[in-house]
């Protein structure tokens, strides 16, 4: 039977309004289960999307995201809910499955029509994700494939398998959580980025961190692509089980080895996707094809190059692919370059390592930093950038953290601590950085941490940045006049 069929009539209980559980309710109900949402919260919004749901037909607990509801015989929860909570211990007892976001698309990606599903390239890791997914998706494009990039950003992988015009091949970004929750998911072929401690208090170990982005290798069928520098992702690879003559393939920023891609004299190459590896490498494109041209994205560019060529796509369309590609906004973007000196956004490094690689990418810098740490610290950050930081402006509320990293490990670094959280404060940043930097330097907002402190979220912090460099760009209106 298949899992259309399987779904009609059944008793499911979707957990978690949102994203994820709005249309997940609303494709269940549509094949013929008898739907219950359930839901922690009671606010504004659960209970706007509440009304819409229950005046199709469904039915909807709101305030009480715990308690089992009678007969539930599968649960789809969003891939936010934690897995020690009691309404999945209680489901366990129930001898209950659960399903993510992911496995339900996964299950549902088989077409009534009978034509083969799109593949799916499945990537995850700590960071690069994102970014690693749009330069697969632009390459499998340059291919002549019909495809796209699903996860976070772009179309929902519920709409990208559900399309009434059928995809030929996906590019799919992964988090823990989704992983954690897709037990049957069987990618065509996979990459790990890297494994960095993030979100353990959700997985409860870095162990069970690990395992859970690892099952993104379970069944691949063609290649397992991992980082040649991080052997955390080669032993995720080792601990899989995969198709019989599934390879192992590895990306690394040096010369790549036998089954690997890397670089060589400023060229990508392809030593695994080629034949006889042992003496040939396929060149790919050119170190400058990649937008920005940091390490940390050459990486990227690696693994999806890696997957694509897995997937069988020419040489041709990984530069062509990578060339087209442009980076999303607050992903190392440069906003301007004002008096010989750069203005760099990567607001999305919310993390200690997203801000380790995009401050390895320039030689002299001025750092912004700081916000909401969740729980990290910041002596290795700091250690490995103190060479290359001409000053340092700290703002939001664990600034403290980094200033006594820099106070240990840099002592000779200027720093600005800007004892302020209102809306003039990344102005005043921008201005205290300018002060700070000289020609030839790079003023980088890589904060390290998340925004939620000073900010509705990472994209207003980098348009706040922006804004500021752009004022300082701006003529002043004295000398015009
Ligand atoms: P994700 O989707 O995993 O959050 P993104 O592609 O959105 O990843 O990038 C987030 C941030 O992580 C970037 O702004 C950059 O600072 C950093 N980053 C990107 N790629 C890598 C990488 N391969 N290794 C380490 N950090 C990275």
């Amino acid at each position: 039977m298949s899992t259309r069929e399987e779904l009609a009539g059944k008793r499911v209980t979707v957990a978690g309004l949102g994203v994820s559980g709005v249309p997940a309710a609303k494709v269940l109900h549509g094949l013929g289960a008898l739907v219950t949402v359930v839901n922690d919260g009671a606010d504004e919004r659960a209970a706007a999307q509440a009304k819409e749901l229950e005046a199709g037909g469904i039915t909807v607990r709101l305030g009480d995201g715990d308690t089992l509801p009678d007969g539930t015989e599968l649960i789809v929860t969003a891939p936010g809910w934690r897995p020690d909570k009691p309404l999945f211990a209680a489901a366990a007892a129930a001898g209950v499955e659960i399903w993510g976001d992911v496995e339900l698309a996964w299950r549902l990606r088989e077409t009534p029509s009978g034509r083969a599903p799109a593949p799916w390239l499945a990537v995850t890791g700590t960071n690069g994700k994102t970014t690693t997914v749009r330069m697969l998706a632009a390459i499998l494009e340059a291919a002549g494939l019909r495809t796209a990039a699903v996860g976070n950003i772009g179309v929902s992988l519920l709409d990208a398998v559900l399309a009434d015009e059928p995809y030929d091949v996906l590019a799919v970004e992964l988090s823990s959580y989704q992983l954690h929750w897709a037990p049957s998911l069987r990618a065509h072929s996979a990459a790990v980025l890297n494994l960095a401690p993030d979100h353990l208090d959700w997985h409860g170990s870095m162990a069970a961190y690990a395992a859970d982005k690892g099952r993104i290798y379970e069944g691949n069928e063609v290649a397992c692509v991992y980082n040649a520098a991080d052997p955390a992702t080669e032993d995720l690879v080792r601990e899989a089980d995969v198709v019989e003559g599934c390879r192992a393939v590895g990306f690394t920023l040096g010369t790549p080895g036998p089954s690997q891609l890397g670089v060589v004299d400023g060229i990508l190459v392809d030593r695994a996707f080629v034949e006889n590896r042992r003496e040939h490498a396929q060149e790919l494109a050119e170190i400058t094809d990649v937008e920005p041209p940091a390490p940390h994205n050459i990486a990227n560019a690696l693994a999806a190059a890696a997957l694509a060529r897995a997937y069988g796509v020419p040489a041709s369309a990984v530069r062509d692919g990578l060339r087209a590609f442009r980076p999303d906004p607050h992903r190392i973007e440069k906003v301007a370059d004002v008096d010989g000196v750069a203005y760099i956004d990567d607001s999305k490094a919310t993390n200690t390592h997203a801000a380790e690689a995009s401050l390895a990418a320039y030689d002299t810098i001025v750092w912004i930093a700081g916000g909401l740490a969740k729980g990290a610290t910041f002596d290795d950050l700091v250690r490995g950038a103190a060479g290359r930081l001409r000053g340092a402006v700290l703002i939001g509320a664990d600034r403290a953290l980094i200033a006594e990293a820099l106070a240990r490990h840099a002592p000779d670094v200027p720093v600005v601590d800007l004892d302020r959280t209102d809306t003039g404060a990344m102005e005043a940043a921008v201005r205290e950085a300018e002060r700070l930097a000289r020609p030839g330097d790079t003023v980088l907002l890589a904060p390290a941490c998340a925004s939620m402190d000073m900010f509705v979220n990472y994209n207003k912090r980098g348009e706040s940045f922006a804004e500021a460099v752009r004022g300082l760009a701006a003529p002043d209106p004295a000398q015009r006049a």
